[in-house]
This record gives C-alpha cells, sequence and structure tokens, in this order.
C-alpha cells in the first residue's frame, strides 16, 4: 500500500467502527473509530500507514482528519449517550497545540455530537514534546469534557508513571498477551495490580482484544467495565444493533457468577472446616509449656496440609520460632523469632477481624516470598492476644480445589 495511492483516493478513505460493550447493560456504550482503506477488492486497515515513520506527519494529519470527519458525519444518527473512541498520536496532536481537532469537534456539537461523548484514546509512542505541555492540552480538553483514555495497557508497563500524572478516565488494558489460561500468573497479577490502581484513582478500566470468553471472564473478574474485541464484535463500516450482544453476554456473565460463587462457597467451606478442625486441635493439646511445643504437636496433625506454621502477637511480633516443612521433616527456625510482619499487606486488617469475630481467616493467594509458591494462609486467634499462622501448601490447595485466584 503506496501513501501518494492513498492520499490521491481519499474517496476510499473509510472509517470502521468496533462496538464496545458495557458490564452493566450488556449492551453498546462507544465505538473505536478504525482507518481503513478500501482498495478494488478489500478493505486493509491504516494502521502500518500511520505507523510508518518514513510518512511525512502532514500526510498523516490529513487522513486522520478524513476519517475523523466521515465517522462523525455518521455518528450524528447515533443515540445521544453513545462514546466515540478516537485515537490520536501526541505528537501529530501537539503539531497545533491540538486546535483543529478541537475545532473539528466543536463544529459537531450543533450537530448534537457533545464533546463529553468524545474519548480521546491518545498515544505516546512517539511524543518527543515535554510531557508537561501535552499534559496541560488534556487538562484544556477536559473543561471542555472530552475524556482521556490510554490504551494498550498491559503490553507496556512504562506508562505507570504516566498513569498518575494524567489520571485518565478510562484505561484500555490490552488482552492480547493473555491467550490461553497456562498465561503466566505474573502478567495475570501485573493485570491485577493495574486493575486496583484504576479503581484507586477512579478509572474506568476497558478490557480491549478480548478474542476469547475465557478473556472476558478475566476482565469480568478484574473490574473491567468496558469490552472490546473480535470475540465480541468486529469493526464494521455500519453501527450495529446496541442489543446485540445481550442476551449472550447475559448467559456468559451467569455462567462466570456462578463458576464464582461456586469457588467461594468452596472457600467459605474450607474456612469453617478449618475452624472447627484447629479448635479440636488446641482442645486436645491444651498442655504445652512452650509454642513450639505446640507446633510440634500440631504437625503430627497437619503434616499434609501446612509446610510452615508460626504464632505473632497482635503487633506483628513474631513469639514463637518458624516450625517449617524441609522434604519430610519438620525443622525449627529460630531465627524468625522477634521479627515483625505488621508491614505485611493486610496484616493489620486481618488481626483486628479475628479479634472481633473470633473467628479464623484464610487469606488470598500470593506468592510465598521464600518458597515462591502459590500459599494460602490460615490465620487463628489462640487467645487474647496471639493468633497462629498455618501457611498452606500447594499440594493440599491443590487437592482442595481452592487454588484459583
Ligand atoms: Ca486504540
Amino acid at each position: 500500500m503506496d501513501a501518494l495511492d492513498i492520499l490521491t483516493d481519499l474517496d476510499n478513505v473509510i472509517p470502521f467502527f468496533q462496538a464496545i460493550f458495557s458490564a452493566d447493560e450488556h449492551k453498546v456504550i462507544g465505538y473505536e473509530i478504525l482507518g481503513r482503506y478500501r482498495t478494488h477488492n478489500s478493505i486493509e486497515s491504516l494502521g502500518p500507514f500511520f505507523m510508518d515513520e518514513g510518512i511525512p506527519e502532514e500526510y498523516k494529519q490529513e487522513v486522520d482528519h478524513v476519517v475523523l470527519t466521515k465517522a462523525l458525519d455518521k455518528a450524528v444518527e447515533l443515540d445521544k449517550d453513545v462514546l466515540l473512541f478516537i485515537n490520536r498520536d501526541a505528537d501529530l496532536l501537539m503539531q497545533d497545540d491540538g486546535e483543529v481537532f478541537l475545532q473539528m469537534l466543536l463544529s459537531y456539537e450543533e450537530k448534537g455530537i457533545s464533546l463529553n461523548r468524545i474519548v480521546l484514546e491518545i498515544s505516546e509512542r512517539n511524543y518527543k514534546g515535554q510531557s508537561d505541555h501535552l499534559d496541560h492540552l488534556l487538562i484544556y480538553y477536559r473543561t471542555y469534557g472530552i475524556k482521556v483514555a490510554i490504551d494498550k495497557m498491559g503490553s507496556d508497563s512504562s506508562y505507570l508513571d504516566r498513569i498518575g500524572e494524567l489520571a485518565p478516565d478510562i484505561l484500555k488494558i490490552d488482552l492480547l498477551a493473555l491467550r490461553s489460561t497456562s498465561t503466566s500468573h505474573t502478567y495475570q497479577n501485573v493485570l491485577y495490580s493495574l486493575s486496583m490502581l484504576a479503581r484507586k484513582i477512579g478509572a474506568t478500566l476497558l478490557f480491549e482484544n478480548i478474542e476469547m470468553v475465557y478473556q472476558l471472564q478475566f476482565a469480568w473478574k478484574n473490574g473491567g467495565r468496558f469490552y472490546q474485541g473480535y470475540y465480541l464484535h468486529y469493526p464494521e463500516e455500519q453501527f450495529v444493533d446496541r442489543h446485540i450482544r445481550k442476551t449472550t453476554l447475559r448467559n456468559e456473565f451467569h455462567e462466570f457468577i456462578s463458576y464464582e460463587k461456586k469457588k467461594l462457597t468452596g472457600i467459605f467451606q474450607l474456612t469453617e472446616s478449618f475452624q472447627s478442625h484447629i479448635q479440636e486441635l488446641l482442645g486436645k493439646y491444651r498442655k504445652y509449656s512452650t509454642y513450639e511445643e505446640l507446633l510440634e504437636f500440631l504437625t503430627i496433625e497437619l503434616s499434609d496440609v501446612a509446610f510452615r506454621m508460626y504464632v505473632c502477637d497482635e503487633d506483628g511480633f513474631q513469639k514463637s520460632e518458624n516450625i517449617f516443612k524441609e522434604d519430610s521433616d519438620w525443622i525449627l527456625q529460630s531465627h524468625y523469632k522477634n521479627k515483625n510482619w505488621s508491614w505485611r499487606p493486610y496484616f493489620l486488617e486481618n488481626i483486628i477481624r479475628m479479634r472481633n469475630e473470633k473467628k479464623g481467616i484464610l487469606s488470598d493467594l500470593y506468592s510465598d516470598i521464600e518458597t515462591g509458591e502459590t500459599v494460602r494462609t490460615y490465620s487463628f486467634p489462640l487467645n487474647s492476644h496471639d493468633y497462629l499462622f498455618i501457611d498452606l501448601s500447594y499440594n493440599f490447595l491443590d487437592k482442595m480445589d481452592v487454588l484459583l485466584n
């Protein structure tokens, strides 16, 4: 595809629209506008044209302009709450301080496309200018109601610092890398962290490149409110019926919810059975003179369940040695005594919960710092000031089927 062919044939430069669906209503809430070029026998993406650094910027701006004009002309007919996601390269946008783009949007405002329906997907990939200049422009745009999205999240984590500065309205997370259930746990954890960050800064999560039901489930489970991808809708020249996926999404979400509830019920039941089991064991081994002695008693009963146990007080100071299962032997590790664990996430929250409810707690899944294994910890109030911690082995959790997040 030659750049000049395209520039001399702007009639065949057209917008395509990819629908974006919402989790709360299962309907189309917006479209991402994508540039296409119609040849005599096919439709080609203009992606390579825009990415090509050999093509002068004014050519790209012209093509951008044509795609957007045609798209907005069409979008006039849409419901007045449908969002329009527009991709813009920061470098191209800043050429004229973003004025042409803004004036164009304003000219469509009187035709019924209010600016608070515009979501600017800003790409800083080629941006060479100062980021505070760009930030000023985005702040200015926002005074008109334009929303800002950062896309391709998940494929490039270097954006993390920029997220804090831009405080985007929408974070678009790319699920391309999540193509199979075997995708590394690490990657899933990174996405989980992004979802936590989005929650903290009040950004809406949009998961894109959803191509399989598994990715949709992942997006749903990780706080995704908006979804986009071939699994839901291929980009098209026309707008679609907003309710096109309503029934299928509803049914699929029903499956996700059932599955999740079943899993959570399993975790709840395991917590309850631990509660009675540990209570019973503490009754049985009432007579101990040191916590180490108690832990040694417990290893007799919990040998296939745990790989590490210890006792902490309510401020997180370790009151016992560690008892640790090395191969098939339990060994005491004295150097852990008196260490403080109050800095660990959720530690004090969990202590307060146990103290108030007088019940044990099963933690979420996490990677053990020392063994690297995926584990959960069961903690239990021993008395009014000390708490027993039982790190559960991977094999046991696997057998109980409560390993999944
Ligand atoms: Ca995009």
